[in-house]
């Protein structure tokens, strides 16, 4: 039951679904359903009321993924189908976990289903704890591998590699008490022939992206697609250590081959090689007309 102090906000179009005032802006449900949520005073609103079936499904898995429980509808929904329906496709064995955890201001975890045989399911970053969601996670094979690409987006780490049993694997300049296997240094590792980790100091001291399958770039907060500026960029108001760094880190990445980029905040990027490759030269000039 949301607390009484919890208001609609008058920037919201007038109808059933809304955004209160406990929105952290955290912008999961923006680019979940961009047809019904935008930005108004610094926080989420509603600006379309949703008009098909195709909108209302978008809605309701926002609703289900927002951290905070901020949107809310004035009449009772059934809302069983969105709550099962994590994980979604994001593309081939890639989904989108939902269940974003306040704990990390909204972060997107992934999943990423492969038999046994080739090594298990990864689970990339912590989404928080659901019931609905574990028993997915069950039912599509459990979690083997559990990549946090940075301090700021653990979650309920532990609480997940408990269950599933999984290894934690994380850099040791971020890794908190209990990873299993702690990456060390600049160069990449390769976790097995699918799976590459890749030191991306800089957001944080021991940031990393994950490569699977030299096709999909698990980025975490060190590289994003910006909307507005329509390119690859990194957060330069949210550097917490060291801009120059990550420069030199996203000069080694674009060495990589990938063709998408996940991140746990800010827009997905699918873009083939090679124009790809264009797209980090261009991010990283970027970046070093900020240095
Ligand atoms: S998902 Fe929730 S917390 Fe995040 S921007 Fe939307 S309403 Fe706000």
């Amino acid at each position: 039951m949301p607390s009484a102090s919890r208001r609609r906000l008058t920037t919201n179009a007038p109808g059933d679904l809304f955004v209160d005032s406990s929105c952290i802006d955290c912008d999961t449900c923006r680019w979940m359903a961009p047809s019904v949520f935008d930005r108004a005073d610094e926080q989420s609103r509603v600006h379309h009321q949703p008009s098909s079936e195709e909108e209302r499904a978008s809605a309701q898995l926002a609703l289900v993924a927002c951290p905070t429980g901020s949107i809310r509808t004035e009449t009772k929904h059934d809302l069983a189908a969105a709550r099962s329906a994590f994980p979604i496709p994001v593309d081939g064995d890639v989904f989108h976990c939902g269940y974003h955890s306040e704990s990390s201001f909204g972060a997107t975890s992934y999943l990423v289903v492969r038999p046994p045989e080739r090594g298990g399911n990864v689970l990339v970053d912590s989404p928080r704890w659901n019931k609905s969601l574990v028993a997915r996670l069950e039912e599509l094979g459990g979690v083997r591998t559990l990549f946090l690409t940075h301090v700021d987006d653990v979650a309920e780490h532990a609480r997940f590699a408990a269950h599933f049993g999984a290894e934690r694997v994380m850099h040791a300049a971020d890794a908190v008490a209990g990873i299993e296997r702690v990456i060390a240094g600049d160069e990449p590792v390769d976790l097995d022939p699918e799976l590459r980790v890749i030191p991306t100091s800089g957001h944080t001291a021991g940031s990393a992206c994950l490569l699977y399958r030299a096709r999909y770039l698990f980025t975490g907060d060190h590289l994003a697609w910006s909307e507005t500026r329509g390119h690859l960029y990194a957060f330069r108001s949210a550097t917490w250590f060291d801009w120059k760094t990550q420069i030199r880190s996203m000069e080694r990445l674009a060495r990589e081959r990938f063709e998408w980029v996940l991140p746990g905040h800010g827009r997905r990027a699918h873009v083939p090689l090679p124009a790809m490759r264009e797209e980090m030269e261009r991010c990283v000039a970027w970046m070093k007309a900020r240095a």
